[in-house]
């Protein structure tokens, strides 16, 4: 299947964003959080880990430590106890206090909003930055996970395979009004249609406009559910 040009691209992004509006019209937030550093602690423990089990952690951990100064006091082993039912949460309680600390000492407890400045954090990469940016701060950017990386991919919106290359793309053919929901939107159609080892696109309400379907061994084998009147199915 030939990649689209970037015009095509920016046509098919505002046909896609007009379906998952409709589709999806009260898009929530899947991890819970009260301030910048709540959703910042969120995106370190989600690494790897679903929104579910890191909400269920950070429940007692938000009471057990308030503030970021809280983090910052505690020490390493009271860290790593307090979030040890998640995964990778030795290296994860690491990123957490040395990112608390850095935030106490060098940005006087409040969370910075410049990508450099949150790279710079232990344990935040560009989704964790982008995903602080874009939810809290409300400035424009696209949270680029697996899910929104390979949606984005099947849809035909972008062609590259790493997370910061998928970003650059997306942030070309997206409007900018629609960055910080574009992740949101991903990670809901991948739970709901789009899942990693079965994409219904037989239900699917992108299906007329995704480029997956067109691929012609796709195509064969939609045209023969069809004709089975299947309503689901993997592809
Ligand atoms: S049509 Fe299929 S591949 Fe495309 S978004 Fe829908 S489920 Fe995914």
């Amino acid at each position: 299947m030939a990649r689209l040009s970037l015009q095509a691209k920016k046509e098919l992004a505002l046909n896609l964003i007009s379906v998952l509006e409709q589709t999806y019209p009260n898009l929530e937030m899947t991890l819970n959080y009260r301030d910048a550093w709540e959703l910042l602690v969120g995106g370190i423990l989600g690494a790897q880990t679903t929104d579910e089990q890191v909400n269920r952690v950070t429940a007692t951990l938000f009471v057990d430590y308030p503030t970021v100064y809280d983090f910052a006091a505690a020490s390493l082993k009271e860290i790593t106890e307090a979030i040890r039912t998640v995964g990778l949460y030795r290296n994860k309680a690491k990123f957490l206090s040395g990112s608390a600390k850095i935030i106490v000492e060098k940005h006087d407890g409040i969370v910075p909003q410049s990508r450099e400045e949150l790279l710079a954090l232990p344990g935040v990469g560009p989704k964790v930055a982008s995903l602080v940016r874009g939810d809290y701060y409300q400035i424009p950017a696209v949270v680029v996970d697996t899910h929104c990386g390979r949606i984005s991919r099947l849809l035909g919106l972008a062609d590259k395979t790493d997370p910061r290359s998928i970003e650059l793309e997306l942030m070309k053919v997206l409007p900018e009004m629609a960055w910080i929901k574009w992740g949101h939107f991903m990670v809901t159609h991948g739970r709901e249609y789009c899942k990693a080892r079965c994409r219904n696109c037989l239900a699917c309400p992108l299906s007329d406009l995704c480029q997956y379907p067109k691929r012609k061994t796709v195509q064969k084998e939609l045209i023969a559910a069809r004709q089975q009147n299947q309503e689901s199915g993997c592809f």
